[in-house]
């Protein structure tokens, strides 16, 4: 029987089920028993997608967000407020009722980092605790600096409405540390969110972070080569990833909101080495029917090959007879087995927006990128990999804000035209693989966690 059982909660969006659930599967394989917490209603598709049973120590377990409707999960102040006075009640008499019924105590409670009020609990019950951040250290430092932007006047505070508005005070550059390169101020992550106020979210990831610095842990789904400046700056957070299902022999992706199209993975085997423009914007990211359009026309007048992810929530349409002229050409899917795709030996490059988890499948696999970010920390992704890795370009907007086909063109042609994108992420590549296996850094200091977890070590 498991002697130790963790409880991880996840924020209910893609990009946070998926690599916390890698996270999950790293510690059923060193016998640790799982409960894996979603709301109920991410619980319900997540279940359904799940193939095969994930083996006898994970347990899948849901708590209501205190939401009525699909329509107010949509607002996220509502979620927000549902998010910190009701979830808190329903996970403590969750974690209860597992007390109870499994001889197997809770050892550890982990929050995705979005979701620092886990950490209170975790500390009220009297139960270790950790933070695992599904996005960059990069954009968990600069949360958790937050505060002190604000005492320096580089942020404004509204005191007298009670409300820290976490708005820069001018377009200067923000440099987090000296080895850091400097930061435009829209790019913060709570700067671009579109239809959510930027006080609001500013507010909410501030205390979040805040809160996670309460825990017994910090994790962050990355590794020290990836963000050197940031590490050595902030010791107290700990890198242990990447950690991806495409690394580990035979294990697949799980916690998918949506079925995959496996049949792009049969399309892939009949095409050339490195032949192929993979096109993938995340779960949430949405286009203008005219930016769409200039996409599939930027990728039509490119000549070449490839794979693009259009959700069936993507209300968008392609140009007439689109999808006849560029025939076998364009292989379009609804939703890929992305890190199988982003292994294949006949992809390229991938046109991404950037989400902390693309952004590390495409590393891992030595892939150059163009950078599309959309929201929140995108932006700040992008510039790490076009600023840091030197494994991308961005795309230039024209004067209507839109990225046109001609500058898609350009820009395939620019990357694949140049060896030095490749070169360096291949180069990259070794480098973030090798702290991912025995001996490595990220290794390590997973072993370390898990060591803690099963009582082996103290903290
Ligand atoms: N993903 C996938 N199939 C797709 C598109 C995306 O499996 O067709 C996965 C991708 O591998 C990644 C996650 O969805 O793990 C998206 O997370 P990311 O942080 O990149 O973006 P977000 O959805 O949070 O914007």
């Amino acid at each position: 029987m498991a002697k130790s059982h963790v409880v991880i909660v996840s924020y209910p969006m893609q990009g946070h089920v998926i690599p916390l659930m890698e996270f999950a599967r790293r510690l059923t394989n060193e016998g640790i028993k799982v409960t894996f917490v979603n709301t109920e209603a991410i619980h319900k598709v997540v279940t359904s997608n799940l193939e095969e049973k994930e083996g006898d120590l994970l347990h899948m377990a849901s708590i209501s967000d205190g939401l009525e409707s699909p329509e107010d999960r949509k607002d996220f102040r509502k979620t927000l407020k549902a998010m910190v006075e009701i979830m808190p009640g329903k996970l403590e008499e969750l974690v209860e009722k597992i007390s109870e019924e499994d001889r197997s105590k809770v050892t550890c409670i982990v929050a995705d980092s979005f979701m620092g009020w886990v950490i209170g609990v975790a500390k009220k019950m009297g139960i270790g605790s950790a933070a695992y951040c599904p996005s960059s250290a990069t954009t968990q430092a600069i949360l958790m600096c937050a505060q002190k932007w604000i005492d320096d006047g580089l942020m404004n505070s509204d005191e007298t409405r009670l409300i820290i508005v976490g708005i820069p005070q001018n377009n200067d550059m923000i440099q987090l540390c000296e080895t850091m390169p400097p930061t435009k101020p829209s790019i913060l992550p709570w700067m671009s969110v579109p239809g959510v106020d930027p006080g609001l979210l500013f507010q909410f990831s501030k205390v979040a972070a805040e809160e996670c610095t309460l825990a017994d842990w910090i994790l962050c789904n990355s590794s020290y080569e990836l963000e050197p400046p940031i590490y050595n700056e902030f010791p107290q957070l700990l890198p242990v990833g990447p950690l991806l299902a495409g690394t580990q022999k035979d294990a697949k992706q799980t916690g998918q909101f949506w079925q995959e199209d496996s049949t792009c993975l049969t399309w892939l085997n009949q095409q050339p080495t490195s032949s192929i423009i993979y096109i993938a914007f995340g779960s949430i990211a949405t286009f203008t029917q005219t930016q769409f359009e200039h996409l599939a026309l930027g990728l039509e007048t490119s000549n070449r090959p490839f794979m693009w992810v259009v959700r069936k929530n993507e209300n968008c349409t392609f140009p007439d007879g689109y999808v006849e002229r560029v025939g076998p050409r364009g292989k379009i899917v609804t939703w890929a087995p992305q890190q199988k795709v982003l292994a294949h030996s006949s992809v390229a490059c991938f046109i991404s927006h950037c989400g902390w988890n693309s952004s590390l499948e495409g590393v891992t696999n030595g892939l150059p990128f163009l950078c599309w970010p959309f929201i929140s920390d995108q932006f700040l992704d992008a510039a790490v990999i076009c600023d840091t890795w030197k494994t991308g370009l961005g795309f230039d907007k024209d004067e209507e804000g839109v990225v046109t086909k001609d500058e898609i063109r350009r820009k395939i042609d620019e990357l694949l035209g140049d060896k030095v994108f490749k070169d360096m992420a291949l180069e990259l590549k070794e480098k973030v693989t090798c702290s991912i296996r025995p001996g490595g850094s990220s290794y390590r200091n997973l072993c370390g966690f898990i060591d803690w977890v099963q009582g082996k070590e103290s903290r």
